[in-house]
């Protein structure tokens, strides 16, 4: 058995061993007199009676040892501003926040929804509501009304905290009148709305309830507020999911197991060398870029909470990845900042990939990336063609990792820190990551298949520490979505599928939901969207199985070319879509042949980046697409429909 069977047998054989020694990654108030409670299992309880506070291991913490270290670095090349907080300044803004919400009311248990974009304030306002044990439920900046309504409803926040507006590609995107429609819209009202005015448009403001988040802070400039000693299992936030396949469930996080999974994480998966005790001969310190949207658990995790339990800079980027500081188009941004802060580890998701593929490639090697040990990417599947393109050009490790917005970090990754010689193999996120029971289990028997076999993913209780807690306000749902009884053990299902290799890697195939019956046969979308990746006119595509009088459902793909210009014509489109048809038939056989292959400008995503399949395939099925709350750009959307559904023609 190599190192990683070794630790990872111990780690599921028993796990209060191993997270009871895990638990020291963290520091505690009260030491904790149990590591786990599963009584009412699947609902569980981390370091029970332990008292900790996830604002003074982030921060406070690291103080006396690197108080002038860089703590918190903001880009925004949608502002052209860049400032450096160090851990000391942090501290400080923090305390700020914290005192500001404690003026307002704010108490231990209450929900603070922060609705804010990708600036300083949104991490300090994170922070601070861990700091007095407020909840804090982060929604996407900008996001529509409706959603936010519903989420306002759900987590009945005491306070909002928001702003004037975020940016986008150099365009102003006004969040204040987002947010009076989402409060007219909801039953429960906030009490207080604090406004941070980052003098981007106007603001309208109503008397009061909306106050000036300058003036307040300016009120509470020297105040200092003590960590409140939360009780482990206290919830720290509440974190919608992507509403990919449905309706969002209110994940609910708690506080010390939290804390010490994230932890564990950096050190097995994120950051092992920084772990232990390297630092970047440059900059003196360990740095790492979480490209990703707070309002995403990526953001949450690796954004904010790791990289700073870690003692890391974390760097904080608002903007596109493909335009720079002076507006100018900028498809190199990422690896200019990669080489201006001696980023040691990078993340974001694999559509961003997809997005810098349209670009010339010179822009990957133009930058000095000495300092990157590798390039994290999660969310959805990562197609090998895509891993191998980014793999080639930034000449680094790319390391997938599997997980969802309920595990709260990877459940299947290249865990270095397990294993120092752990390689990443293309189309792989990885083997289970110690503390997950990963199994694929036959979806009508149920029973476990072997190497090599499709199966429904599914983690066996326990769920490790810093897993889902509960569904907001409703344990009933967190127990009938999630799990079901199996021999007596029971199971949290993914809803995902995936095949594991003779050697432990596992691949995952799509979701449950993403499954396609042609005439009787059962193909994952996921492989056949693999499959036409691979064609070099193809930066990105979608499949959907749509319903079909004689097949019971065929494959239809959606295309977006890396260079659109280069296929303009109407005969260079029907030649792609017969080019993609044989690949398909090459690499899965005919009944994997898309029906249709349709280019398209771009496919509608959710605000995390996610493949909205549902809603693609309810417009070509030509039914109402649903909840469409949590799309990025509904413009897509319609201009798939009209594409697929051209009006009548009113000439004769
Ligand atoms: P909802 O649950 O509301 O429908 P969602 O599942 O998209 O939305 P997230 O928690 O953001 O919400 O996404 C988790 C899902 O993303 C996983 O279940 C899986 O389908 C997919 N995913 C995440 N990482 C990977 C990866 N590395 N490879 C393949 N799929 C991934
Ligand atoms: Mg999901």
């Amino acid at each position: 058995m190599d190192p990683y069977d070794i630790l990872h047998r111990q780690s599921v054989d028993d796990p209060e061993a191993f997270w009871g020694a895990e638990a020291a990654g963290i520091e505690w108030h009260r030491p904790f007199t149990r590591v786990l409670d599963d009584r009412r299992a699947p609902l569980l309880r981390w370091f029970v009676d332990g008292t900790t506070n996830v604002c003074h291991n982030a921060v406070d913490r690291h103080l006396a040892t690197r108080g002038d270290q860089a703590a918190l670095i903001h880009v925004s090349t949608e502002t052209g501003s860049e400032r450096v907080y160090t851990y000391r300044e942090l501290f400080d803004e923090v305390n700020r926040v914290a005192a500001m919400l404690i003026g307002e009311g704010v108490e231990r248990g209450d929900r603070v929804l922060i609705y804010l974009p990708m600036v300083p304030e949104a991490v300090f306002a994170m922070l601070a509501c861990t700091r007095i044990g407020a909840i804090h439920s982060v929604v996407f900046g900008g996001f529509a009304s409706t959603s936010l309504a519903s989420r306002i409803d759900d987590a009945r926040p005491k306070l909002v905290l928001s702003a004037d507006a975020g940016s986008r590609a150099g365009k102003t995107i006004a969040y204040k009148p987002l947010l009076d429609a989402a409060i007219d819209l909801a039953r429960h009202k906030p009490h207080r709305v604090v406004l941070l005015d980052r003098g981007l448009c106007p603001m309208t403001r109503v008397d009061g309830r909306d106050l000036d988040w300058a003036t307040l802070r300016a009120r509470h400039l020297d105040d200092r507020v003590d960590c409140a000693w939360l009780e482990s299992n206290e919830p720290c936030y509440i974190l919608y999911t992507s509403g990919t396949t449905g309706t969002p469930k209110g994940v609910v996080r708690d506080t010390g197991g939290h804390a010490v999974a994230l932890v564990a994480s950096i050190k097995y998966i994120f950051d092992p060398a920084g772990a232990a005790g390297a630092v970047d001969p440059v900059s003196g310190r360990r740095t790492f870029f979480a490209a990703s949207d707070i309002g995403w658990v990526v953001g949450h995790c690796y954004t904010v909470y790791a990289p700073l339990l870690a003692g890391m800079a974390t760097l904080l980027y608002e903007g596109l990845p493909t335009r720079g500081m002076d507006g100018e188009p900028d498809a190199g941004i990422w690896w200019r900042l990669v080489a201006r802060h001696r980023v040691n580890g990078m993340f974001t998701a694999p559509t961003a990939i997809r997005v810098l593929k349209k670009q010339d490639p010179s822009h990957l090697t133009a930058h000095d990336l000495s300092s990157l040990d590798a390039l994290f990417l999660a969310g959805e599947p990562l197609d090998e063609p895509t891993a191998r393109w980014i793999a080639d050009g930034i000449g680094k490790p790319i390391l997938d990792n599997y997980w969802q917005t309920e595990t709260g970090w990877p459940m299947l990754a290249v865990q270095r820190g397990a294993d120092a010689s752990m390689a990443p193999r293309f189309g792989s996120p990885g083997k289970p990551v110690l503390g997950y029971r990963l199994k694929l289990l036959d979806e009508s028997t149920m029973d476990e298949v072997g190497a090599d076999r499709k199966g429904v993913l599914v983690l066996e209780g326990p769920l490790p520490p810093g897993c889902m807690a509960t569904v907001w306000g409703d344990d009933a749902r967190f127990v009938d979505t999630y799990w079901s009884l199996r021999d007596d053990r029971s199971v949290y299902s993914t809803f995902d599928w995936g095949v594991r290799d003779a050697d432990g890697y596992y691949f995952i195939l799509g979701r449950t939901d993403d499954v396609i019956n042609v005439a009787g046969h059962r193909l994952g979308t996921r492989e056949i969207e693999e499959s036409i990746a691979a064609h070099a006119a193809i930066a990105e595509t979608a499949v959907v199985g749509v319903a079909d009088a004689l097949k019971g459902q065929v494959a239809i793909a959606f295309a977006v070319l890396r260079d659109p210009a280069s296929m303009a014509t109407p005969v260079d489109r029907l030649r792609l879509e017969g080019e993609v048809m044989a690949l398909v038939d090459r690499s899965l056989g005919a009944l994997a042949r898309p029906a249709r292959v349709h280019v398209v400008d771009a496919l509608p995503k959710t605000r995390s980046g996610k493949m909205l399949r549902r809603a693609l395939q309810a417009v070509c099925e030509g039914r109402d697409p649903g909840d469409l709350t949590t799309i990025e750009d509904p413009s897509t959307l319609r201009q798939i429909h009209d594409l697929l559904h051209p009006s009548p023609s009113i000439v004769a």
